[in-house]
């Protein structure tokens, strides 16, 4: 008899039916891993996906999701660890699970065949999803949190106010600011012809050609319909550049598409954290996304130290706007947790008199169909212990770059004024 899925003490299915290709042409098995031992792959040139795949470090990461977890995952699930913490019922785990439910799961014709997958030796694969991050680090955004790995334009600055753009997380950027690698499609076909699901991710995602040439892959081999296309942007530009021209050109040749709007608030404050966006320029864009074929959108934040006490604004206005075209627009996702070295936007780095007034905000204003969301949310706030060392360093890195930017923190987010300048 196969064993169900929740009959697993701590189970994901991320090692089993995803693979990430890095930034660094080094795949990993989920976006949201932590401490990836890159080092352990790395050789000149691409690593292939199924070399990590029967690495026995890979085969010892999945046997701890069939043994109720261990060391490794411990290790390099630090943000879902996190979330279940907080939360017994929010995480990206119990997202990626969900997706298998057996009546409700967007994958649930999948359910049967990676239950029995699992109870297989794993020397074949079963990869439904791929997330494609260009060897490209091209953004013409900023944004505080993002590292120097995702975005030319902070590595850029980074050079010129004096901060380090070694980021052991997500690989180095050492002299050169912007880097863009060629990448060969042929040596993702084998992969393209079972996946359901093609994630793309930046930098800016619609503005890297390698983006462009994997949607062009796709297309060729004739596998595009069988796939939902998930394209992650900060929707501030739509370039032609593909040969068959821009986003909108490429959804079409989809069976579905999913755009993640990337946005930490909702209005003007976003053009600060995201520097420099422009508020309008997005929305005009979304509107532009919502007129695709068989596409939905989706708004997703990260949870940090600066936004996490105004993310329900967010979550009041996509409600507003599910209301008015349930088709189009989802839930907002808050994604990721920022946390970890080296990051300084973290909920650790908020001093306790900031934390009170972003927990009364949340009671007073957090929509009730959010509770969960929201209760996490006060939970960070209440159990994330106070790093004064953090909280200090942010501070030095948000005043190094309101002065290069010609911007100021409290000019929006008067809160935070005692400990500013
Ligand atoms: S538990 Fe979280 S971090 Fe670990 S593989 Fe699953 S989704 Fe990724």
């Amino acid at each position: 008899m196969t064993k169900k899925l929740e009959e697993y003490e701590w189970f994901c299915p991320q090692p089993f039916i995803n693979t990430v290709m890095n930034h660094d042409l080094i795949p990993k098995a989920c976006c949201v891993l932590k401490s990836w031992p890159s080092h352990f792959f790395n050789k000149i040139g691409k690593t292939s996906i199924m070399e990590v795949h029967n690495s026995d470090f890979m085969k010892n990461f999945r046997k701890e999701f069939l043994n109720g977890g261990g060391p490794i995952s411990n290790k390099l699930c630090l943000v879902c660890k996190e979330q279940e913490k907080h939360s017994p019922t929010e995480s990206h785990r119990f997202k990626y699970i969900e997706k298998f439910d057996e009546v409700h799961g967007e994958y649930k014709e999948h359910t049967k065949a990676l239950e029995e997958y699992i109870e297989t030796d794993h020397s074949d694969s079963m990869y439904l999803t791929f997330e494609y991050n260009a060897p490209n680090n091209f953004c013409n955004l900023k944004c505080n949190m993002c590292s120097p790995r995702n975005s030319s334009t902070l590595a850029k600055e980074n050079k010129a106010i004096g901060v380090s753009n070694l980021d052991r997380s997500n690989g180095d950027v050492k002299e050169e600011t912007w880097i863009n690698l060629e990448d060969n499609m042929n040596d993702y076909e084998e992969i393209l012809k079972t996946v359901v699901e093609l994630k793309l991710v930046g930098g800016e995602t619609l503005a890297l050609p390698q983006n462009y040439q994997m949607m062009d892959k796709a297309i060729e081999m004739g596998v595009s319909k069988q796939m939902k296309l998930v394209i992650t942007t900060n929707a501030t530009l739509t370039p032609k550049m593909g040969k068959h021209g821009d986003v909108f050109d490429y959804v079409p040749y989809f069976k579905n598409c999913q755009m993640n709007v990337s946005i930490e608030f909702w209005g003007e404050k976003n053009n600060y954290l995201r520097f420099p966006s422009k508020w309008e320029k997005i929305m005009e864009n979304v509107e532009r996304f919502s007129k695709m074929p068989r596409t939905s959108i989706l708004f997703a934040s990260c949870v940090t130290s600066l936004s996490i006490g105004y993310l329900h604004e967010i979550a009041i206005a996509v409600d507003a706007l599910i209301e008015k075209e349930p088709n189009i627009y989802t839930d907002f996702a808050t994604g990721s947790l920022v946390i970890g070295e080296p990051n300084v936007y973290t909920v650790t780095a908020i001093p306790e008199e900031i934390r009170e007034l972003y927990i009364q905000n949340i009671y007073e204003h957090a929509p009730k169909k959010h509770a969960n969301t929201f209760m996490k949310l006060i939970n960070y706030l209440t159990d994330m212990p106070f790093d004064k060392d953090l909280h200090n360093r942010m501070m030095i890195d948000v005043a190094k770059r309101d002065k290069f930017r010609g911007t100021c923190l409290t000019d929006l987010f008067p809160e935070w004024k005692p400990y500013y300048g």
